[in-house]
């Protein structure tokens, strides 16, 4: 490697670097803040200005969803060869993100039965008024609902499921038209192309996103709050991890036979966004990015195994109702049999599938899990003041789940690109991401007025 390069790749690598400096600064600041409980801090630094910040960077993240959601899965459709190959994709990544999410649920159960947290709780000073059941959908509305009534309210809504189901029949039949179809296919191209030039724009944004959102989160979430349930989270935050380290990680490397440290070390972007926004639908185009231009997974495949998984694979969110449901039982001081804990992974699993990858969620499906093992729902109150902080791990657990599954889809069907995703560097946002082509703009401007004119 010449001198320059060397210098490049360090360039290369600053926007990593530059958000994990975010994301400490935002640690600190968040926590001295909560310490000094100033209240026109509290109200104008915190709530007002980076509270803003935060919630800009958040729906300039969602604003690229559904689009590029969309354009990538024609292209991918268009891209993937033969249509066979599509449902080999679909199937293949259906059966892991199901296969994932049992995984981690019942090691969630086993770990946390070992543990046993929640035992000798005691349940005095908690106020469990306000908590309902959310109703949980039933497996056929869930696949009924696949099939969008209306695809505008479907992409108004962000609904990714009957998204994903109407661009791909769409992409099947402008496949179908042949010849036709090319200058549509040709179209959606340059509009992915364009939204993948402004997921780089939101990126390079990330380091001020990542520090309001962190130092919000942290400035309001006393660690005080952590006391009562320790037990509770050190069992989740213990299973989280090993399920993202060694579960995931052997799952990767066993069927790939790819080095799982590059993996982490490019997916670092990813689990931060992740962490930072706690929705892995939001984290959508940069998880996309990351498969495609850093990992090496064709877009054939991530256009389809990205947004699919982001709605229904949530191995986090499975693993924190497995820890859960165990310590609310020690605190109640009930028997859940094997029955009781089969009930509660079958939940788990079709609550994943069916409900959207966005903040708090996985509290809404609790319920849903409590309600049908018949266990006190109002047990909820107790996890509910750590729980922004286990949404934030469980969603970077979550979405790392989509990746490895994306990587090993596409290893299975040939269409991966070993040196990309053994590159280093390959994908790293540097500044050559942002320069503009001043001959181009030049012509361009010149159609422009010619048009005008
Ligand atoms: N926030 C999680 C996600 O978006 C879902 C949850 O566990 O609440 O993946």
């Amino acid at each position: 490697m010449t001198q320059t390069e060397a210098g490049e790749s360090d360039k290369r690598l600053s926007l990593t670097a530059k958000i994990m400096i975010a994301m400490g600064a935002g640690l600190i600041v968040g926590v001295a803040l909560n310490m000094l409980q100033i209240p026109i801090l509290n109200e104008h630094l915190v709530e007002g200005f980076f509270g803003m910040i935060g919630t800009m960077f958040v729906n300039a993240l969602k604003m690229l969803v559904v689009p590029l959601v969309a354009f990538s899965l024609i292209c991918g459709v268009a891209g993937i060869g033969d249509i066979s190959a599509l449902g080999r994709v679909g199937g293949r990544s259906l059966a892991l993100y199901i296969f994932t999410t049992f995984v981690a649920i019942v090691l969630a159960i086993c770990l946390a039965l070992i543990i046993g947290p929640g035992q000798g709780f005691v349940l005095e000073g908690i106020d469990t008024s306000g908590v309902s059941a959310a109703e949980a959908p039933s497996a056929w509305e869930v696949f009924a609902n696949i099939i969008p009534g209306n695809p505008i309210a479907a992409f108004a809504n962000g609904d990714m499921l009957q998204v994903i189901f109407y661009v791909i029949i769409v992409g099947i039949a402008a496949v179908m038209l042949g010849e036709q179809s090319k200058s549509f296919i040709a179209a959606c191209e340059y509009m992915n192309e364009l939204m993948m030039k402004i997921v780089n724009i939101v990126m390079a944004a990330a380091p001020y996103g990542v520090f309001c959102l962190i130092a919000k989160t942290f400035a309001e979430q006393g660690l005080h709050l952590f006391g009562p349930v320790l037990g509770y989270v050190i069992t989740l935050v213990s299973a989280l991890f090993i399920h993202l380290f060694v579960v995931l990680m052997a799952i990767l490397a066993i069927t790939t036979r790819l080095s799982p440290r590059m993996f982490l070390q490019k997916m670092r972007n990813v689990q931060i966004f992740a962490f930072s926004t706690a929705t892995s639908s939001g984290t959508i185009p940069v998880t996309y990015r990351t498969v495609t231009e850093r990992l090496g997974v064709d877009p054939s495949v991530a256009s389809f195994t990205v947004p699919f998984g982001a709605t229904i694979n949530m191995d986090g969110t499975a693993i924190m109702q497995g820890v859960a449901t165990v310590f609310l039982v020690n605190v109640y001081g009930v028997e859940l049999g094997l029955g009781g804990y089969a009930t509660v992974i079958g939940m788990a699993v079709l609550a994943s599938i069916g409900t959207a990858g966005v903040p708090g969620v996985g509290m809404v499906m609790l319920t849903m899990v409590l309600g049908q093992v018949g266990l006190p729902i109002e047990g909820i109150a107790i996890v509910l003041g750590v729980d922004r902080l286990m949404d934030m791990i469980r969603t970077a657990v979550n979405v790392t789940g989509d990746a490895v599954v994306s990587v090993v889809v596409a290893k299975a069907e040939d269409k991966i690109d070993v040196d990309v995703f053994n590159d280093p560097d390959a994908g790293a946002i540097d500044d050559e991401s942002f320069e503009i082509d001043h001959e181009a703009e030049q012509k361009l401007s010149e159609i422009a007025h010619k048009h005008v004119g």
